[in-house]
């Protein structure tokens, strides 16, 4: 595993020159500037790489303010086909899920403290498909799964365990029937994970509930002895995200190597893994 770290920073338009310098200065030869559209710097380098710090103390020094930095993981193919559970990430979006065009939720036990937990869909979910367009998989903007009808018949013949699916509705009368969409909604619900798995707060944290406002900032640890029931398609225990206009906090899903080599095996795009590490 690599950890990259993206690095961004926009001078001003009246600094480019002074951008350009300090970068052939500290050896970053490689680098985008979208000058026509938002004058942004970008580029990627190691974690622990010097040239990161010395482009802080450069951008400083000369008053350009400062950089801004992204760290992601970055695996190797045998990393991943090795890994027995990998934390799943869909990259592409069917638009907006929740409640924004009618799906109903059941509000009954939500959080008396927070008021942002608990809430249970109860309707099918209706979105706008024409923003599925023609993807096998997506996630609305609040990380529901949508599934075309191919890619559902593909999991029900590979047996994969751990879902169900439930009907998707566009949100008018027209495209009643096509194109076919499921919901694809984990039944397995993990134990919480372990330490060293990294949990940060954010001010809407609510102490009472434990479902809102936390995210991951690590990979995933599980214990062994913790995990009595794995299926091919799993909820985490925690609720990640918060209550916003127009999504709730949701759990992470995380797939089975069987499911992950069926998606694969099916060219399925847009979609990330990242393997979770089991302790013994
Ligand atoms: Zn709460």
């Amino acid at each position: 595993m690599k950890r990259l770290i993206y690095v961004s920073f926009n001078p001003g338009r009246e600094n480019w020159d002074k951008a350009d310098k300090l970068l052939a200065e500290i050896g970053v030869t490689k680098f985008e500037h979208e000058i026509s559209v938002t004058g942004i710097y970008s580029f990627t380098l190691e974690k622990g790489d010097i040239r990161i710090d010395k482009l802080i103390n450069g951008l400083k020094k000369q008053n350009l303010g400062k950089p801004s930095l992204r760290e992601e993981r970055v695996y190797t193919k045998k990393e991943i086909d090795s890994a027995e559970l990998l934390h799943l990430f869909i990259t592409t979006y069917c638009g907006d899920g929740y409640n924004v065009y009618g799906t109903e939720f059941d509000k009954s036990n939500i959080c008396t403290k927070c008021g942002s937990s608990g809430e249970v869909q109860k309707s099918d979910l209706i979105i706008n498909k024409t923003e599925m367009g023609k993807k096998s998989i997506a996630i609305t903007y609040n990380f529901e799964i949508v599934i075309l009808d191919k890619l559902a018949d593909i999991l029900k013949e590979n047996e994969l365990t751990g879902y169900k699916l439930r009907p998707v509705r566009h949100y008018t009368d027209k495209m009643r029937n096509e194109p076919k969409l499921f919901q694809l909604v984990p039944t397995n619900t993990l134990p919480p994970t372990i330490p060293p798995t990294k949990i940060k707060k954010s001010d809407a944290y609510c102490s009472k509930c434990n479902k809102n406002g936390l995210y991951f900032d690590s990979e995933l640890y599980y214990s062994r002895k913790d995990l009595k029931k794995i299926c091919d398609f799993n909820n985490t225990y925690e609720y990640l995200g918060e209550k916003l206009t127009r999504g709730i906090s949701h759990p992470r899903v995380i797939i089975s190597q069987k499911a992950y080599q069926v998606l694969k095996q099916n060219k399925i795009k847009k979609m990330g893994v990242e393997p979770v590490n089991i302790v013994d």
